[in-house]
């Protein structure tokens, strides 16, 4: 089999962490397989350089940045060889651009354009270990790029596909991934698969196990992930198109996002074309917007509401304060106060009283929803920061008892 194995700075953190990695390695080189291993930069890497470049120039060009951030993964590759070497096995370490990792040119959030197999494929006829730095690329004029944080999740599912990898594993420091975040929810249990659009969902709410970019790429191209431990040896998560759900799983998984504010824009005229207006000068100040609601305000008037990403609260209002007069609306409220809570499952909506049993837990608990929305394969709720773990711990408690 060919095996791409993919871990993360955690997980190569410090020369011990090296070794151990080196030691699951070589076992699955033992046991005959084809292996190809994408590394992150080790530990908190990444973060260090971010900070040393600033100390320098705190306005640095992206060119020079993704210059200096992908000397991290090339750390990493070379003394990981250098662990394998040791133990005696054939290694050899590659960058971004030996192996023709080639993205676009945008210097700190690249995408992958296509990848090379040919010098993959020399050095596993060779039957040797392939280390390749995960995260970094080159551009079509030879400069470096890197494909944004987290990006050698990516890297991994890249090569993994375009050498139809048997295999693609994800070694992280969980052992995959939970109903719930096992920190916080102590009987969060582990899911043995999930699909890609559950993971989409779950990971784009807040349970940080996998870069969405991965996972989309995985998806388009029907690379199966497993996300597992590199600290114990079990099976993980499978994530794939079709899941094999545990008997009694009305849902998948619970996540919170703590990262989003509402604006509540008061005293919009009841009028046609005032939501575009709003949503517009959104759109135009690049701006995500999330769940919209709607209400009665004040006689004549609506009350608009919507979520955006916390970063972008402020970015928010002003755009709003910029149409204030053309619209003539009363005032904008912004409340960064709020959390979003989530419950995902494919085939949801084919089932009837998911949403009912979500809102009984809060209800019980006593907890307030400011807003709701629902997708295919998920409900959310608007709810006081203040209650968010104790929320999801209510729900995780209805759904998986
Ligand atoms: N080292 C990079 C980061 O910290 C890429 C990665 O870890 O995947 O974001
Ligand atoms: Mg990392």
């Amino acid at each position: 089999m060919l095996i791409v194995q993919k871990f993360g700075g955690s997980s190569v953190a410090n020369a011990e962490r090296v070794r151990h990695v080196a030691g699951i390695i070589a076992d699955t080189y033992a046991e005959g397989h084809d292996v190809v291993v994408v590394l992150s930069a080790q530990g908190d890497t990444t973060d260090e350089l971010i900070e040393k470049a600033k100390e320098i120039n705190p306005k640095p060009s992206k060119r020079e940045m993704d210059v200096l951030l992908s000397t991290g993964e090339q750390q990493s590759v070379a003394l990981m060889s250098m662990a394998l070497e040791a133990i005696g096995l054939p290694v050899v370490s590659l960058t971004g651009w030996q192996i023709g990792m080639e993205t676009n040119a945008t210097y700190g959030a690249a995408r992958i354009i296509r990848v090379s197999t040919e010098r993959l494929r020399r050095e596993l006829d060779k039957r040797r270990i392939v280390i390749v730095a995960g995260f970094q690329g080159v551009d079509r004029n030879e400069d470096i790029t890197t494909l944004g944080r987290g990006g050698s999740d990516t890297t991994a599912v890249a090569i993994a596909a375009v050498l139809h990898a048997d295999k693609c594993q994800i070694y992280t420091d969980v052992e995959g991934v939970y109903t719930a975040d096992p920190r916080k929810v102590p009987n969060a249990r582990k899911l043995d698969e999930i699909t890609y659009d559950e993971m989409l969902e779950l990971a784009s709410l807040g349970a940080q196990v996998l870069m969405n970019r991965s996972v989309e790429l995985a998806k388009r191209y029907g690379v199966v992930i497993e996300v597992l431990s590199s600290y114990v040896r079990k099976s993980g998560t499978k994530v794939k198109e079709v899941a094999k759900k545990m008997e009694e799983m009305k849902i998948s998984g619970i996540a919170k996002d703590n990262d989003v504010a509402r604006l509540v824009v008061v005293g919009v005229p009841d009028e046609p074309g005032m939501a575009f207006r709003v949503f517009n000068a959104m759109a135009r100040a690049k701006i995500n917007v999330d769940i919209i609601l709607q209400s009665y305000g004040k006689a004549g008037t609506n009350d608009i509401s919507f979520t955006v990403p916390i970063t972008d609260a402020e970015a928010a209002a002003a755009a709003l304060n910029d149409i204030q007069e053309a619209i003539g609306f009363d005032h904008v409220n912004v409340d960064t106060n709020v959390c979003k809570v989530s419950i995902v499952g494919a085939g949801m909506m084919s089932a009837s009283g998911i949403a009912a049993l979500m809102f009984e837990a809060l209800y019980d608990a006593k907890i307030n929803i400011q807003m709701i929305s629902t997708s295919e394969i998920k409900v959310s709720v608007l709810i006081d920061k203040a209650y968010a773990d104790q929320a999801v711990q209510a729900i995780h408690n209805r759904f998986f008892g």
